[in-house]
Parts: structure tokens; C-alpha cells; sequence
């Protein structure tokens, strides 16, 4: 069995995977285009987020472990017999984190701060308690079940929104698809962590953000395009929502001439907030590869007809 390795410590993680697996040939590719070249001899393929697959189907390929969580890039360009499994609880830190910090510096208005130190003013500013107040996590996944659990030590409520509308640890109520409006009108931070699919594409516009309490913030940690940007863009400019923190756009990179650059209650960054480490991405694929060899369910398998 050929299993091509794209990844830039490609070598790296070839050599532990050969360790485990002496039978196995392995191909470490650190570019896409050597990923590319080799691609017509793999049977697996572990991608770093962000592979690109060429045009036409590898004519040997069965199972691709792609390290991204979200999996809108491959689902469409994959033929339907090839088992696709994600990065299922790798950013689960990083997510969590990167929400949490960005809730504390809006409710903190570090964003103050930093303008009065360049200006040298010592100047007292209004800040806002997070205790008591409630998170809303629209896309109530794994990463969803992480910030909840951090964000219980805040004393923040949580309440989750989700396709199946299954309970989840450390939320309070989860809503179905037919309790959004419910959902929305009882948050103070709305953070939305749903995948993209032909379901989620444009979920969030002017209906959903006049639905949510006045004053509320939206995060959008997900994929850009599951917010209509133009109607985000109106709604900031009228004050609903109030604030919004951004780490994914319709477009990336954000272009020069998005008025979101521009808007005074808009925090921008640049589709970072995920992460994970080498170490962490190997203790997955390794586990996954004995299942896979073994016949069994692999972790983190993609249902391609729901698209996440
Ligand atoms: P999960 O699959 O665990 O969670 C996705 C959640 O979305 C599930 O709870 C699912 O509901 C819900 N959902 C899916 N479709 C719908 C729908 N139509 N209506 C309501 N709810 C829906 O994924 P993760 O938590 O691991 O990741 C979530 C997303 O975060 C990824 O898909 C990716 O796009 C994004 N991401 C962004 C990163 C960044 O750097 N900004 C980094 C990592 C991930 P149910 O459970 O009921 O099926």
C-alpha cells in the first residue's frame, strides 16, 4: 500500500509512520506540486488543511486524513468512494482559546487600552463583566464542546444550536434547527463554529442578526461564507450585531476594499484562529491507519452526502 504524505515536515512524519508500518511505502511530498505528482500512486493521503486536489480522480485512492477540521475545500472534488476523514479534535485548544481571548479583550476593551497607551493617556474606560452573561455556539461540535467547557469557568451560561439538536456537556439548553430565532434572541456572544455545507452557505444575514439581542456580539470562527457579508456589513453599520469578531471571510485574503477594514465595531483576524501541533496530527493518523488496515470505523469520518 502507497500512502502519500503532504505535510511541511512531510519527512518527519514519514519516518514515524514507517516505523509503525515497516510494510508500507511511504511518499513524503513538503510542496503541492510534488504532492500532486505523486498523488496517482497513493491508495492514503494525509494532507495539511489546505491541499488542493487536482482535477480528475487518483485512480488508486481510498482514504484521504486531511489535518483541517473543515472539510468544504475536499468534499466537493473528492469522488464518493474515497473515504475522507478531518482533523476531528486537533484545533479543539487552539479554537477554544482563540474564542475565550477574544470575548475577554472585547468585554475588557483592550482595544481602548492600546489606543490610550500610544497616545501616553492614562485614562479610565468602561469595561464589561463576563460572569453571568451568555454564550451561544451556533455549530455545537467538538470544538463547540471545548469552549464550553472553558468558558463554565467564567461562569458564562452557554446555550448550543445544532443540525440533530443532541444535549451537550457544559451547555445549559441545545436548540434544533427549528429554535434558532430562540437561540439567538438569549445570547449575549454569539459564536458560530458550523462547517460549510450547501445547508449552512448564507444562514446568517439580516433576519438572523435582527433576531439577536440588542447589544450582542457575533463571532464568526466557521467559514465565511456561512454569513452573508454585504448583510453583516449593513446590519454593523445600523448596530445589530452590536460588535462582530471576525476570523473568516467570504473572500481571504479579506480584500483591500472590504468596508469591514473600515467599520469601527468590526476585530479582524486573518483565519488563524485553529492550530494544532505535528505531534498531535501523528497520534491521529496513526490511530486512524490501524483502523483503517484493520477494517474498522476510522475517527473524524466525513458523511459525504451531509457534507461535514
Ligand atoms: P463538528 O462537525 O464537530 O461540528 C459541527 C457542528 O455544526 C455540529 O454540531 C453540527 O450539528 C452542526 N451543524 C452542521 N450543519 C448544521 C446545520 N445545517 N444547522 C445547524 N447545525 C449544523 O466540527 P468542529 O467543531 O470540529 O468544527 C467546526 C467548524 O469550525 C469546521 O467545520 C471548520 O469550518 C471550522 N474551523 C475553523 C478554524 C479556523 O481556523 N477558523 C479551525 C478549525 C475549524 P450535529 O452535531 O447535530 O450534526
Amino acid at each position: 500500500m502507497v500512502v502519500v504524505i503532504y505535510h511541511r515536515e512531510a519527512h518527519h512524519l514519514a519516518a514515524q509512520v514507517r516505523a509503525a508500518h515497516p510494510d508500507l511505502e511511504i511518499l513524503a511530498c513538503v510542496t503541492a506540486p510534488e504532492a500532486a505528482a505523486r498523488l496517482g500512486e497513493a491508495e492514503v493521503l494525509l494532507a495539511a488543511g489546505g491541499l488542493q486536489l487536482p482535477e480528475g480522480s487518483p485512480p488508486h485512492l481510498r482514504w484521504v486524513q486531511t489535518l483541517a477540521a473543515g472539510v468544504d475545500r475536499l468534499v466537493d472534488t473528492l469522488p464518493p468512494g474515497v473515504v475522507l476523514t478531518r482533523g476531528h479534535s486537533l484545533h479543539n485548544a487552539a479554537m477554544a482559546e482563540h474564542c475565550l481571548g477574544r470575548i475577554l479583550a472585547h468585554t475588557l476593551n483592550l482595544r481602548q487600552a492600546l489606543a490610550n497607551q500610544a497616545g501616553r493617556r492614562w485614562q479610565h474606560y468602561p469595561v464589561e463583566r463576563l460572569a453571568g452573561k451568555t454564550l451561544g455556539i451556533a455549530g455545537m461540535g467538538v470544538i463547540g464542546g471545548a469552549i464550553a467547557r472553558r468558558a463554565r469557568a467564567f461562569e458564562l451560561r452557554v446555550l448550543g444550536w445544532r443540525r440533530s439538536g443532541r444535549r451537550a456537556r457544559y451547555v445549559e439548553q441545545v436548540f434544533g434547527p427549528e429554535g434558532l430565532y430562540d437561540f439567538l434572541v438569549a445570547c449575549d456572544f454569539v459564536v458560530i463554529l458550523l462547517p460549510l455545507t450547501p445547508e449552512t452557505r448564507g444562514r446568517f444575514g439580516t433576519r438572523e442578526f435582527e433576531a439577536m439581542k440588542p447589544g450582542a456580539v457575533l463571532m464568526n470562527l466557521g467559514r465565511g461564507p456561512v454569513v452573508r457579508e454585504d448583510e453583516l456589513v449593513a446590519g454593523l453599520r445600523s448596530g445589530r450585531p452590536a460588535h462582530a469578531l471576525l476570523d473568516v471571510f467570504e473572500e481571504e485574503p479579506l480584500p483591500l476594499s472590504s468596508p469591514l477594514w473600515e467599520l469601527p465595531n468590526v476585530t479582524i483576524t486573518p483565519h488563524c484562529a485553529g492550530g494544532t501541533t505535528t505531534a498531535a496530527a501523528l497520534e491521529l493518523f496513526l490511530a486512524n491507519l490501524d483502523r483503517f488496515r484493520a477494517g474498522r470505523p476510522l475517527v473524524g469520518r466525513v458523511d459525504r452526502t451531509r457534507g461535514y
